[in-house]
């Protein structure tokens, strides 16, 4: 099946050629006619299967024949979780719709808020937006939603690991209830599910992979090593397998820029990104990257949700991921449009019940290797180390033991005097340490 016979007309057509995209993807060829009935949609598809334009594509298609929209008003309203992935949606608005008239623009936090405004004034076919700018932006009055007609949640399941759940139903209730709706979502969790109903009871299900399944052209691996040897073992291979480039994802900003240091000392040009960092720095960085001045970007999973390199060899996982849905959107920067790509993970001793919590959720095990020279030898916390710490109370058992001391202590009236006047004493000398610290 041609894109033509999908319903889309000659300017998209055209755009299409000259980005080589010659037939649809599954998910493409599935909702694009389903988006230009005018259905609903909540859509299962993971990065990397050309999911931006199933709806980017139709969308732009039923835009450009309508009249412009009013000063500060939008016609279509994305939703993404991340600036970079804002961004990226709004490209992809930008290259597939060059030889139509529509206009859009993607506004997001981290960026000055006044050209963002500017943008809005004359209004728009299809804004791109992350939902706490949008908000910032409608309560300022820069921009109205209440002549919406398509709304866009993507990476919805992200949205909602991020909290944004509140958010996205405030900007709902600020658009007309009879929108179109369409929602994406690599995996489908309860919450997703109960949002998706939120949305209307007629949403045509699509699935192109089957949910929380891992890309089929990703290779898996999982290297055990010692959590110490870790970013050594990370040159190792980015050395002797001769990687061209690869993104590495560690759990927090401060390991990242951990792993960064180390990886550049082994003359291995690496930036990172993260939410520490400012949002010109992380788009120089994530340039770069694209560029391929720097050979490995190290990310946290916030920073990395969304973002699409293409020809992304190596994915690895510096830390095994908390949530085992954020392996598979890991995973999911590399072979994505069908290309192979190649997924890294270490696991250390202590991360094992992750690993398990990832398999279960695959459905399958993942084979595991040992590298030459990088043999773990760290042991799990033993049994007794485990009991001892159980047995040190916390600070809160602590002082609930201590009051229940002192009421029973009260009930039998002996020594009162003394012990309080110990405390008294304590405290003071505690105040007197405070002070002298205050003051050097
Ligand atoms: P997405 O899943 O939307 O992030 O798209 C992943 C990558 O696939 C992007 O680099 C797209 O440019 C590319 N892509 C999308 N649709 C097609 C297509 N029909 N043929 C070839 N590449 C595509």
């Amino acid at each position: 099946m041609s894109f033509k016979e999908l319903g889309l007309s000659d300017p998209i057509l055209r755009s299409l050629e000259d980005l080589k995209h010659s037939e649809p993807s599954e998910i493409q060829k599935q909702a694009i006619p389903i988006v230009l009935s005018g259905k609903n949609i909540m859509a299962a598809a993971q990065t990397g299967t050309g999911k931006t334009g199933s709806f980017v594509l139709p969308m732009i298609e039923l835009l450009q024949n309508q009249a412009k929209p009013y000063r500060k008003h939008v016609h279509a309203l994305v939703l993404t979780p991340t600036r970079e992935l804002a961004a990226q949606v709004r490209e992809s608005v930008y290259t597939y719709g060059k030889f139509t008239s529509t206009t859009s623009a993607a506004i997001f936090g981290g960026a000055k808020i006044f050209p963002q405004k500017t943008k809005l004034k004359k209004g728009l076919d299809i804004l791109v937006a992350t939902p706490g700018r949008l908000l910032d932006l409608h309560n300022q009055k820069s921009v109205k939603l209440n002549q919406v007609q398509i709304l866009v949640l993507d990476e919805a399941d992200h949205m909602l690991d991020m909290g944004f759940i509140h958010d996205i139903k405030k900007i709902i209730a600020l658009t007309p209830p009879d929108r179109q709706n369409l929602l994406f979502s690599a995996t489908f969790s309860p919450e997703i599910k109960k949002l998706a109903q939120s949305l209307g009871t007629d949403l045509v299900e699509i699935a192109v992979d089957s949910p929380n399944s891992t890309v089929s052209a990703i290779k898996q691996i999982v290297y055990k090593v010692d959590k110490n040897q870790k970013s050594n073992l990370l040159s190792h291979l980015i050395h002797s397998e001769q990687w061209p480039q690869a993104l590495v994802f560690s759990r927090t900003k401060y390991g990242s820029e951990k792993i960064a240091k180390k990886l550049n000392a082994a003359d291995i040009h690496t930036a990172t990104i993260h939410g520490d960092k400012t949002q010109g720095a992380r788009t120089r960085a994530l340039r770069e990257f694209k560029e391929k001045d720097v050979r490995v970007l190290v990310a946290t999973d916030v920073a990395a949700r969304g973002i699409d390199i293409s020809n992304l060899p190596y994915v690895v996982n510096f830390d095994m991921p908390t949530y085992p849905n954020d392996y598979i959107h890991r995973i999911g920067r590399t072979g994505r449009a069908g290309k192979a790509g190649t997924a890294i993970s270490f696991l250390s001793i202590d991360e094992q019940k992750f690993l398990r919590g990832i398999e279960e959720l695959i459905d399958s095990k993942i084979p595991q290797k040992i590298e030459e020279g990088f043999k773990p030898t760290d042991k799990p916390e033993s049994r007794s180390k485990l009991k001892n710490f159980r047995s040190k109370k916390s600070g809160f058992e602590k002082r609930q033991a201590a009051k229940k001391g002192k009421g029973d202590f009260k009930k039998s009236n002996t020594g009162s005097k003394n012990r309080s006047s110990q405390n008294k004493k304590k405290g003071s000398k505690a105040k007197t340490r405070w002070k002298k610290g205050k003051g050097a």
